[in-house]
């Protein structure tokens, strides 16, 4: 499609391994495929992919660009020495270079990944357990609630995927994100909340952690109050990151806050 459009074609490769893992999984034709060798098709179609390495490249920090086309290259060259630093390190400290050639292969070694999404599937399964509704299939990095769902008492206007977050943070001091109607105004995307696991951090006790955390939360949904935005930043689009909310009533755990 790319080709006919004469359009660039970008992919944000950020998790690739994991794609490539449910690649493997769910078409016959790559069943027994190396994860290495779908990524490797994959990306093989892409005029460039973007990579942030906090994600499949396993590292704490950093990123980079990679592409085919030689003026491409030449352009993003500038961008880099002007914004980032020197294309041979791209404003990261070696450390973290050598971090991220280690975990790019890492990533892609399949005890690796299947670990991973089974680790995100036992969290999404034991909230299907729960009667939590979750998006399913679930995703290879996290699941998402459907907070809209959950506190159907909650109207949008009071941001049910933020009331959610707090009430799990109060229970279980588990962290989640909104990425609902505050996240995404003037959409009609459902008020997910997403769960993410970062990578080699939990065991199953941490996932069963959250996920009884979640169904405590559920246990007792019907006193979960909504938000209210207090004080929200000027330029609109910063509002998801820096916006503060108070509950509309005190959260039921803690009494007033
Ligand atoms: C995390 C993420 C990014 C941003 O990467 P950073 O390294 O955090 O800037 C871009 N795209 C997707 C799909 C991501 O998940």
């Amino acid at each position: 499609m790319a080709d006919e459009a004469d359009a660039t074609f970008v992919i944000d490769a950020c998790r690739f391994a994991e794609n490539a893992a449910f690649v493997g999984a769910r078409e016959a034709e790559f069943a027994d495929a190396d994860v290495a060798e779908i990524a490797r098709e994959q990306l093989s179609y892409a005029d460039a992919i973007t990579m942030s390495g906090k994600k499949d490249a396993l590292t704490n920090v950093g990123g980079f660009v990679a592409c085919r086309d030689d003026d491409l290259f030449e352009r993003c060259k500038e961008r880099a020495i002007l914004y980032e630093g020197f294309p041979t390190y791209g404003g990261l400290a070696g450390r973290d270079l050598e971090a991220m050639a280690v975990g790019l292969r890492e990533a892609v070694e399949r005890r690796y990944v299947t670990d991973r999404l089974e680790g995100v599937a036992a969290l999404g399964r034991r909230l299907v357990e729960a009667g939590v509704p979750v998006y399913q299939p679930f995703g290879g990095h996290a699941v998402y609630v459907d907070a809209g769902r959950f506190l159907p008492q909650v109207d949008a206007e009071a941001f049910p995927g933020q009331s959610l977050v707090c009430e799990c943070y109060l229970e279980g001091a588990v962290r989640a994100v909104e990425l609902g109607s505050f996240a995404f105004p003037d959409t009609d995307r459902p008020e997910l909340v997403r769960l993410a696991l970062p990578r080699r951090s939990y065991g199953l006790e941490h996932i069963e952690h959250v996920a009884d955390t979640v169904a405590a939360v559920h246990e007792r949904r019907a006193d979960v109050p909504g938000m209210a935005v207090v004080s929200e930043p000027p330029t609109p689009e910063l509002r998801h990151f820096q916006a503060e909310l108070a509950p509309s009533e005190p959260m039921s755990r803690f009494g007033e806050t």
